[in-house]
Formats: structure tokens, sequence, C-alpha cells
């Protein structure tokens, strides 16, 4: 089975949901377009396969082009894969401060003369 190789992605072409979907290999021949590849996929010291694949996902739409005589849609030469956070964002808890600050506690006197 092949896995997506991005970072937190559990994409994989053996999935039923998957199945349509194509594939692409790292640009392994292409050193120059396979360090964006690398930097994007979010794995620190990875090395790919040529078996190495990501999946469509992280691939914005104006990264194909469509193939005239097959219909097919062909990853664009410069294109570059980029992550797809499927997490969502996380909104940070504003903990309650004591808003009634002391020091500041004015007292009534007039119990003078
Ligand atoms: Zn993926």
């Amino acid at each position: 089975m092949r896995y997506c190789c991005v970072i937190g992605c559990s994409n994989a072409k053996a999935k039923t949901d998957c199945r349509d979907k194509t594939f692409f290999k790292f640009p392994l021949k292409n050193s120059q377009l396979l360090q964006p590849w690398l930097k994007n996929i979010g794995r620190q010291g990875f090395r790919p396969f040529s078996s190495s694949v990501v999946c469509p996902d992280h691939l914005q739409e104006n990264s194909y082009t469509t193939c005239q005589f097959t219909k097919r849609r062909l990853l664009k030469r410069e294109a570059v894969p980029i992550i797809v956070s499927k997490t969502p964002k996380q909104i940070p808890k504003v903990g309650l401060t004591s808003a009634a600050a002391d020091g500041n506690n004015m007292q009534p006197d007039g119990t003078k003369q």
C-alpha cells in the first residue's frame, strides 16, 4: 500500500475514498524542485524512494494542467505540494484573571470630627 508522505496525512492509495485520486511521485530527478517538495512535506531527514508518493490533497487547483489527449490531470512541472492541516485550529482558552485589583479601595472616612 502506498501512503502519502506528507506529515499528518493518512491518505493511502488503497483506501476506498482515495481510489480515484492520482498520487504523485517525487521529482527525484529534479533536485532543484525536489528541495521544496521535501521542505513542504514536513518530515525532517526524509529521503524519498522512487515509490514515495504525495496525495493530491496537497496540491492546489492551479498546480495542474489537463492533457489535451487523455483529458487526465497532469501535475505542472514546477508544482509543489503544500501541507494541508486537517486538524481544526485550537482556540486558546483565555483564563479569567482577577479584575479586582487591590490597593484602590476607597473607604469613605466620615468618622473624623
Ligand atoms: Zn496526503
